[in-house]
């Protein structure tokens, strides 16, 4: 039986897709609601099961990307993955009203909420935004004023996940970093290649003083590298936690 990151064990139920949005080409935002409130911490994640009719099961780990403030509703976002067994499950078989078999909340490493205090720096790589958004999106709900910047790398504009919220949350005092790595930036603020030692270094300097939560997550190479940016910039390795999605 998993843990969550309370050490209490985590028991499987049964959630029912209340709505599915889609954000960009490759990813949708999937709703799930049960009757009894969802209680977990920004960065947590659930493991969903999927069982076909033969009695094949597939379990994956998906990150709640919505705030613990909204409880009612979860939101998962699900990239998908070409002859990937259960992402493209949520892409082209879900519907509003099937119900996920879904445990958790899962992992007591990779959160933050704003008892834990900054200053706080993110770093995504693709649908690695996910646990971040929930961080960002508590700090909001939460009214916090603690230091926070995202550095958020995406191959193109239209994969920017949660582009608008975002913007409109720097706007907020939120410090905001796009890179795209496989097209010219839209805007002016916006980056055009991927995260490397420079690019970090302009974002720590930034923060004052150097930060003292640091969370990167995305594919692992992505990991890898940025969090060995951070290092170089001088975020002390002990505060840096990461999460890895895989290939
Ligand atoms: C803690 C955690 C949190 C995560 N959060 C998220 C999240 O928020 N959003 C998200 O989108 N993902 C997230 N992931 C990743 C997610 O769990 C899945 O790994 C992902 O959705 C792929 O699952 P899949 O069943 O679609 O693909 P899989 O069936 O696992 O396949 C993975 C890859 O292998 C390839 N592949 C499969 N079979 C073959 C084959 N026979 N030959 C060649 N290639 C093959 C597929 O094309 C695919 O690219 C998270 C992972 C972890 C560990």
């Amino acid at each position: 039986m998993a843990v969550a990151g309370n050490g209490h064990h985590v028991r499987w139920r049964t959630l029912r897709i209340v709505r599915i949005e889609r954000q960009t080409s490759r990813v949708k935002s999937v709703f799930l609601s049960g009757p009894e409130a969802f209680r977990f911490l920004p960065g947590q994640h659930v493991t969903v099961r999927l069982t076909s009719e033969s009695g094949h099961t597939a379990q994956r780990s998906y990150s709640i990307a919505s705030a613990p403030e909204a409880p009612s509703t979860i939101e998962l976002a699900v990239e998908r993955l070409d002859h990937g067994e259960v992402s493209p499950y949520f892409h082209d078989i879900a519907a509003v009203g099937d119900e996920i078999e879904v445990r958790g909340p899962v992992g007591g490493h990779f959160v933050w909420s704003v008892e834990q205090g900054g200053p706080l720096l993110l770093v995504a790589g693709g649908s690695g935004i996910a646990p971040l958004m929930s961080m960002i999106r508590h700090r909001a709900a939460r009214q916090s004023s603690i230091p926070a910047a995202l550095l958020y790398s995406a191959r193109t504009w239209e994969e920017v996940l949660f582009r608008e919220e975002l913007l409109a949350l720097q706007a907020d005092g939120l410090d905001v970093t796009i890179t795209l790595t496989r097209e010219a930036a839209p805007l002016g603020n916006a980056l055009g290649r991927r995260v490397d030692a420079e690019m970090m270094s302009a974002v720590v300097s930034r923060m004052e003083p150097v930060p003292a939560q640091a969370f990167v997550c995305g594919g692992n190479a992505f990991v890898e590298v940025a969090s060995r940016c951070m290092i170089q910039c001088g975020v002390p390795a002990a505060v840096i936690r990461t999460e890895r999605f895989g290939k």
